[in-house]
């Protein structure tokens, strides 16, 4: 039901941003440009969480049926760079990688591992305003592969750390918003997680940056 609503409201949301985005390029009026601005944040805002429902769906109906396969993590995080380097650069904040030289492929789902680090880089960039995002690996053990992503953006207070993995939950509303949150990518990165039977912790201190730190078994069985 969620994956069918969402899709139903997906097309007439797309259409009221597309035309009002048009209006506010014909409008020579001030008050008028005002307004049609606001109906386009608040609906790229909607079409942000119907796309964040539609993925939790997907994992949620499919997380029986996941496909396992080989992947590389250095692929992996060379393609997530390429889709954030134009906000990096306007940001002017380091993207470094730092794999593990003992291993760097893991048996996974390659869809879910994607939207997994895609989320985790995204908030990275999203609350950084200066310095780097930093992503390395090591092996726990011969079974286990931990991997951080880290920032030097503006932390997260210790007592919401428990709860920002809930659905919908976030520190700052005004914040999250603007930057266009929904407050479902971390609900996203422990569900993708638990389907892949690892762990996530984090790391955090405000004004200094914050560090998840992923934990993941290398071979599935
Ligand atoms: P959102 O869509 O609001 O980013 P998330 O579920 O991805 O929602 O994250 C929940 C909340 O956790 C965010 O609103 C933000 O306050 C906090 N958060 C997540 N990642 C970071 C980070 N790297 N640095 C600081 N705060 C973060």
């Amino acid at each position: 039901l969620v994956a069918n609503v969402s899709h139903e409201l997906k097309t007439p949301l797309t259409a009221i941003a597309g035309f009002a985005e048009t209006a506010l390029e014909t409008t020579k009026e001030k008050e008028t440009k005002k307004y049609l601005e606001i109906i386009i944040n608040n609906s790229k805002r909607l079409i942000n969480i119907i796309n964040d429902l539609l993925l939790l769906s997907n994992i949620e109906n499919n997380s029986q049926n996941i496909q396992f396969s080989e992947v590389d993590l250095s692929k992996l995080f060379n393609n997530i760079k390429k889709l954030f380097e134009k906000r990096l650069k306007e940001k002017n904040l380091k993207f470094i990688l730092n794999l593990d030289e003992n291993n760097k492929k893991i048996q996974a789902d390659l869809y879910m591992m994607e939207q997994l680090f895609i989320n985790l880089i995204d908030n990275a960039i999203k609350y950084t305003e200066k310095g780097e995002i930093r992503i390395n690996t090591y092996m726990k053990d011969k079974n286990k592969i931990l991997i951080e992503v880290s920032d030097t953006g503006i932390g997260i207070p210790q007592e919401h750390i428990p709860r920002i993995f809930e659905r919908f939950y976030v520190v700052d509303k005004s914040r999250s918003r603007e930057s266009g949150g929904t407050g479902l990518g971390l609900s996203i990165v422990k569900h993708i997680i638990n389907i892949h039977k690892g762990e996530i912790l984090v790391d955090s201190k405000i004004g200094t940056g914050t560090k998840f730190i992923i934990i993941l078994p290398v071979k599935n069985n």
